[in-house]
C-alpha cells in the first residue's frame, strides 16, 4: 500500500509512510529518502539529526480529493559551523504551506481564469491563491522559447488588493507560460524578455495584448518584426 501510494504521489525522492482519508481529503505522511542535509552556510553535508519538525503542506489533488502532506522538515547540526539548520526540500519552499507543483498548477488556472474563481474551485482563499502566484513568479521558470512566434501579454490581479498586479507572458501557440513579472514597470518586463535573446525576439511574428495596450511601445521596440494587436474587450 505504501509503495502504491508513493507511486501515485509521484514526488521524486519522497516516500509515503502512512495515509488517512476522509470523504474530501487524503492526508499522506511522507518522508524524504535522503538521509542527510546540506548546510546553507558552508555547504557541508551533515548526518547529525538535531530535531524533527512536522508541518502540513497542500499538494495536487488525487482522484478529486484534496491532498495534504504531513512533511517532516528535519533540522541537522553542521559539524563545521556548530549550528543547527533546517533542510532544504526540493518540492516545498521554506515556511510555505503548498508544494511548488501545486502552486504552479494554481497559477496556470489563474492565467486561464481569475483569482476569485480559482479560489472557489480549489477551496482556497483569494489571498492563498495570490501568495501561490507570487511564489511562482519569484521562482525562475525553466522555459524553452526557441520556437516562440506568437506572444501573449496579459495581466492578472487580486481584485480585493488594490494595485496587486502580475504581468503574464504566454506562448499563444503552445499555451506554455513563459514568465510572470510581479510588477507593471516596463523595465521589469523588458528584463524578462531580454533573457530570451535577440534571435527569439526577432522571430516573434505576433504579439497580442488583452488590455489597454500599456506595453505596446515597449513590445514594438523589442520585437521589431512583430505585429502588435491590442484586444480591448
Ligand atoms: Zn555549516
Amino acid at each position: 500500500m505504501k509503495r502504491v501510494m508513493t507511486k501515485i504521489l509521484n514526488l521524486p525522492g519522497v516516500i509515503v509512510e502512512d495515509s488517512k482519508e476522509t470523504a474530501e481529503t487524503l492526508i499522506l505522511s511522507v518522508r524524504v529518502e535522503k538521509k542527510t542535509g546540506a548546510c546553507p552556510r558552508c555547504g557541508r553535508i551533515s548526518h547529525r539529526l538535531h530535531q524533527n519538525k512536522g508541518h502540513l503542506v497542500r499538494d495536487l489533488p488525487i482522484g478529486g480529493r484534496e491532498v495534504i502532506l504531513k512533511v517532516n522538515r528535519r533540522r541537522f547540526k553542521c559539524e563545521n559551523c556548530q549550528k543547527p539548520f533546517s533542510e532544504t526540500l526540493d518540492f516545498v519552499g521554506n515556511k510555505k504551506s503548498f508544494t511548488y507543483r501545486y502552486a504552479q498548477s494554481v497559477t496556470e488556472q489563474v492565467i486561464h481564469s481569475d483569482v476569485s474563481n480559482v479560489a472557489k474551485n480549489n477551496g482556497l482563499t483569494e489571498e492563498e491563491v495570490w501568495s501561490m502566484v507570487i511564489s511562482v513568479a519569484k521562482k525562475v521558470i525553466p522555459i524553452n522559447v526557441e520556437n516562440l512566434k506568437i506572444l501573449g501579454i496579459d495581466e492578472i490581479s487580486l481584485v480585493k488588493g488594490q494595485g496587486k498586479i502580475i504581468v503574464v507572458l504566454v506562448d499563444l501557440e503552445s499555451h506554455k507560460l513563459l514568465g510572470l513579472v510581479p510588477s507593471r514597470t516596463q523595465s521589469q518586463i523588458e528584463k524578462v524578455m531580454r533573457q530570451w535573446g535577440g534571435k527569439v525576439l526577432s522571430q516573434i511574428e505576433e504579439v497580442s495584448m488583452d488590455m489597454t495596450g500599456n506595453y505596446k511601445s515597449l513590445v514594438q521596440k523589442m520585437c521589431q518584426n512583430a505585429q502588435v494587436t491590442v484586444d480591448n474587450d
